[in-house]
Parts: structure tokens; C-alpha cells; sequence
């Protein structure tokens, strides 16, 4: 399985402003399939662990409270090479160095408020998808 799967997060500001069905399409149409997707709402203690490789980072207390701000959505996507065809979907993190045609181009509001996640290795994306998901969730769909 692995090599074949990342995970993703439609991000708040995303959810909110009601982009997801957009993000979703634009991603199926680039091959991506969904294995497993729920909307949830993030505690604090969830975004704080989800990001603590950031802990250290000026950033992280923001990034932790716009995580939790509202609703998101969790997905694990299918493709071959998902993870790096995933981060070049996404384009860069600021909006405004992203190509275009990425989802952060199209739909991001700026470098924190960036639509959407993607895992940034094959070992990210087992430890994430699990960070959501059951495994019997994952294998569900396949
Ligand atoms: P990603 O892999 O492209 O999502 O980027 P990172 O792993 O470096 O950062 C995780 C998330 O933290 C990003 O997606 C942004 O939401 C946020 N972030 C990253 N860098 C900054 C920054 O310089 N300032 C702020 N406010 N947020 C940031």
C-alpha cells in the first residue's frame, strides 16, 4: 500500500468558504481516488499534535488556533506516486509562490491560511492516514 497513498486535509479556511467540493473535483480529475473522508472539527489537542513537528516554529500557536477555527476534512487519496503528485497539485505553501493551476494558487487566502494539506513522505502519509483513520477505514475502499 504504500507509495499509493497520501492524506490530505481540507483546511478550514477551505471548508468554510464551501471550496471543498471544488478542491475534491479538481484532485479527481488529476486521477486521485478517495479512500476514506470524514468532516470533523479539530480540538486543540489534535491540531497540537497533528503539528508538532512544528512546535518550535513561531508560527505553530497561529497555525494551531486556525486549525481549530472550524470544520475540516480529512481525506485519504489513492494515485501511484500519491504523495509527490499530491505536493505538485498543491503547489508551494504561500499562495503567492505557488504555480498555477495548483489548489493553493486557485483557492489559498495566503501562507497560513493555504487551503490544504498534504503528507511530504510515504512515512507521513502511514502516520497521518492512521492519525485519522482506522486501518479497516483505508482498506475499506480498496
Ligand atoms: P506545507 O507542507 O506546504 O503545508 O508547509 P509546512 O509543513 O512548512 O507548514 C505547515 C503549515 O503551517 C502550512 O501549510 C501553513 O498552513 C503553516 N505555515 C507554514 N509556514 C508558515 C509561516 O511562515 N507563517 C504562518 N503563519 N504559517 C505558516
Amino acid at each position: 500500500m504504500a507509495g499509493n497513498y497520501t492524506l490530505t486535509i481540507i483546511k478550514p479556511d477551505a471548508f468554510g468558504s464551501g471550496k471543498a467540493g471544488k478542491i475534491i473535483a479538481h484532485l479527481e480529475q488529476q486521477g486521485f481516488r478517495i479512500l476514506a473522508s470524514r468532516v470533523m472539527h479539530l480540538t486543540q489537542a489534535q491540531a497540537g499534535e497533528f503539528y508538532a513537528v512544528h512546535r518550535e516554529r513561531p508560527f505553530y500557536g497561529s497555525l494551531v488556533s486556525f486549525m481549530t477555527s472550524g470544520s475540516c476534512m480529512p481525506i485519504v487519496l489513492e494515485k501511484a506516486d500519491a504523495v509527490a503528485s499530491l505536493r505538485t497539485a498543491i503547489g508551494a505553501t504561500d499562495p503567492a509562490q505557488a504555480d498555477a493551476g495548483t489548489v493553493r494558487k486557485l483557492y489559498a487566502e495566503s501562507k497560513e491560511r493555504n487551503a490544504i494539506h498534504a503528507s511530504d513522505s510515504d512515512e507521513n502519509a502511514a502516520r497521518e492516514a492512521r492519525f485519522f483513520f482506522a486501518e479497516s477505514e483505508i482498506l475499506a475502499a480498496r
